[in-house]
């Protein structure tokens, strides 16, 4: 912790790291930070902030940062540091040559969920606009692209249900493969005081976490599943509630479509659905799951809150419609206390997936096909946009390793780190002929790159952050930007070097033509964000000071739709040779992977990632606490240290994936969510071998 003194004025801004969203005052002493105090009238927290967000800034100032532009003609070169016009002009040269010899579609670029909502924007812009094409995706690909998916099929709209607030009112908490004490701190603390007034708990996780048993918390109900099996466990939930008579049929029968609820009770009341004859797929004692089903159709409020233990899965989509289905049939959503809500990793998740970063959608989730839709756009940039939707991205790596897609802007990601199967990744990197990094640090992904250009981190970013509640925070420049241009500056001018000139004059001026593009942003501009302190999405003539509560009278869709969810078991399994289960997670301290927080104070909290591992499993390999092992898959294989522990069950291991020394993400596989392509972190068959012995 580096304290300098006494301030001399502050700037109110909002923490970069996770979907809380936690509005802070920087105090500074000219440029230099003294020190980040929560804001007592934020939001999100409400004076409240976690050890990431109070103490790790300390990066933004790190003499790792690079804050010149750097090129070279092969990724076997040392960098040359070159003005800012020479590193555009090579980029977009190069492009532009890649565009010729191999079509316009050869090229794309990945948005950041860690950037502001008028970064994105203007990122997915360039792409629709200079490079002709739609081959943008988000780092949300990764992460909750099955929460746009299912929550957009079931409900109308691609976001959570309710404000943090709403927690207070709720009387039974279904929190389903997530970890908000460590991962979402602020808002697991209120959690925590919620279940200590007497709300009641379930969860749905397979390890131990703190809300499962932790001082003054014991969960009612713990279902310990088997990774991969949280769409039987679900569905196992849903029958006992339709073949216990515990249906809320006045609300269906309001608020619903009565042919899809038809047709989904008949599918659920199937007895293959009920809790033991899904007992010896999940792990989960029947008796569990019926009483954890009732308390939650019968207990009062009762909210679902869920993380990447729930998208990140081969049935990553359809567990999301799986949680939907639960919140209709108890009439548990429209209302203070319940709904279903995603907990998001990073700070702008919400934001960079509103910004239109998916090949398929602009701008508040409307299709690319919608000629309607397409008409405004071109209207407003003056040119033709192409109606085909464009590339995931995995299948931009495919398509590398194919030969057809040979150029990438990575804006913000470390994607040869964070993305599955790295050396598939690593692979499709080396075969482009042109990667342009936009980061703050020479991250594992520039190791591929022909391009960096450096960019900036929160404390020189003038923008908006959208949390995981729909809440769009200013984020204001305390110091200046360390690289002389903001980010939204150098995507305008790669878009001019590529033939199609894009001009702002400040972040507001972004924000003013996405209100102009976007509904649900009608309402919303900086002016009034700095009068009002945040507000949240849909702002428009309907709801002209933002929607707190979604889904009060109607869906967004008009019908609540019932999706049938039948539960296919993952391709991946434990075998002989692999016999146990990875799965994955964050530890307070630390954050993704490592970027930043291993650039702080907080990494003494956290120094390497650890392997989990239980007693039984630990004896049968003569492992003991703190011996070095080895992790391989069927795909790689790593090293970390072991620590004895019963929070997993026999079977199954975990660690997290904060350091890249580590590179949990060697070892996971190339499984995807059927419908949105988000990879199958949470599910890999490892074996585990004292390192001495491999
Ligand atoms: Fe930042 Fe999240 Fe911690 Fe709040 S809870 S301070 S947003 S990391």
């Amino acid at each position: 912790v580096i304290d300098h003194g006494q301030p001399e004025h502050s700037v109110l801004t909002t923490c970069a790291y996770c979907g809380v969203g936690c509005s802070f005052k920087a105090e500074m002493q000219g440029e230099t930070v003294v020190r980040m105090v929560p804001w007592k009238d934020g939001g999100a927290n409400e004076g409240h902030s976690c050890v990431k967000g109070r103490f790790a800034w300390g990066y933004a100032t790190h003499s790792d940062r690079v804050t010149s532009p750097m090129i070279r003609d092969t990724i076997h070169e040392p960098w040359r540091k070159v003005s800012w016009e020479e590193a555009i002009g090579f980029a977009a040269t190069r492009l532009k040559a890649i565009q010729a010899r191999y079509g316009k579609n050869a090229i794309g670029g990945i948005t950041s969920s860690r950037c502001t909502n008028e970064e994105v924007f203007v990122v997915q812009k360039m792409i629709r606009a200079a490079f002709g094409n739609n081959n943008v995706d988000t780092c949300a690909r990764v992460c909750h692209s099955p929460t746009g998916y299912g929550l957009k099929q079931t409900f109308g709209t691609s976001a959570g249900t309710q404000d943090f607030r709403s927690v207070d009112q709720s009387d039974v908490l279904l929190v389903i493969g997530a970890n908000p004490t460590d991962a979402h701190p602020v808002f697991g603390s209120r959690m925590k005081k919620r279940i200590r007034a007497g709300a009641k708990v379930i969860v749905v996780d397979p390890r131990r976490t703190d809300l499962v048993e932790s001082p003054h918390i014991r969960a009612e109900h713990h279902l310990q599943l088997r990774p991969g099996t949280n769409v039987a466990i679900v569905n196992a939930l849903a029958h006992v509630i339709v073949t216990e008579g515990l249906v809320n049929r006045a609300f269906v029968e309001e608020r619903c479509d009565l042919t899809e609820f038809a047709r989904w009770e008949a599918f659920i009341s199937d007895p293959r659905h009920s809790p033991e004859a899904v007992e010896a797929i999940t792990g989960v004692p029947a008796a569990e799951v019926r009483g954890a089903a009732r308390l939650y159709a019968t207990g009062g409020n009762a909210a679902i809150y869920y993380g990447l233990g729930v998208t990140e899965h081969s049935q990553g989509s359809t567990m999301v419609m799986g949680m939907a289905n639960l919140a209709m049939v108890t009439g548990n959503i429209g209302r203070d206390g319940v709904g279903v809500n995603p907990l998001r990793g990073q700070n702008n998740v919400q934001g960079s997936c509103d910004m239109g970063s998916f090949p398929h959608e602009f701008s508040g989730y409307r299709h690319v096909s919608d000629d309607t839709v397409r008409a405004l756009f071109e209207v407003v940039w003056g040119t033709a946009l192409d109606p085909e939707p464009g590339l995931r991205i995995p299948n931009m790596f495919d398509a590398s390793i194919g030969g057809s897609f040979r150029g990438l802007y990575v804006h913000g990601e470390d994607i040869a780190q964070s993305d599955p199967n790295t050396n598939h990744v690593a692979a499709a990197l080396e075969a482009m002929e042109c990667v342009i990094v936009q980061d703050l640090f020479l991250n594992e992904t520039a190791n591929y790159a022909h391009v960096f250009l450096p960019g900036t981190s929160f404390l020189e970013k003038d923008g908006t952050f959208t949390n995981a509640e729909r809440r769009i925070n200013r984020v204001r420049p305390a110091m200046r930007s360390q690289t002389g241009k903001h980010e939204w500056e150098v995507t305008c001018d790669l878009a001019a070097a590529m033939g199609y000139p894009m001009r702002y004059d400040s972040a507001a001026e972004i924000m003013d033509e996405i209100a102009r593009l976007t509904p649900t942003f009608k309402g919303v501009s900086f002016d009034r964000l700095d009068r009002e302190g945040s507000l949240q999405w849909p702002v428009n003539d309907a709801a002209p000071n933002g929607t707190p509560l979604m889904h009060v009278d109607g869906f967004v869709r008009g019908k609540g739709r019932f999706m049938l969810t039948d539960y296919v078991a993952t391709e991946e399994r434990a075998s002989r040779f692999f016999p146990l289960l990875l799965t994955t997670g964050r530890i307070l301290s630390q954050y993704n992977v490592g970027t930043q927080t291993r650039r702080t104070g907080n990494v003494a909290w956290h120094p390497e990632d650890i392997l989990e591992i239980h007693p039984h499993d630990a004896e049968e390999r003569g492992i003991r606490d703190g011996d070095l092992v080895s992790l391989a898959s069927r795909k790689g294989a790593t090293g970390l240290r072991a620590m004895i522990s019963d929070r997993m069950p026999q079977g199954v291991v975990y660690t997290t994936f904060h350091h890249p020394v580590t590179g949990a993400n060697v070892v996971t596989t190339e499984n995807s969510d059927w419908a949105t392509n988000c990879p199958e972190y949470k599910v890999t068959a490892v074996q585990v071998t004292l390192s001495n012995q491999t």
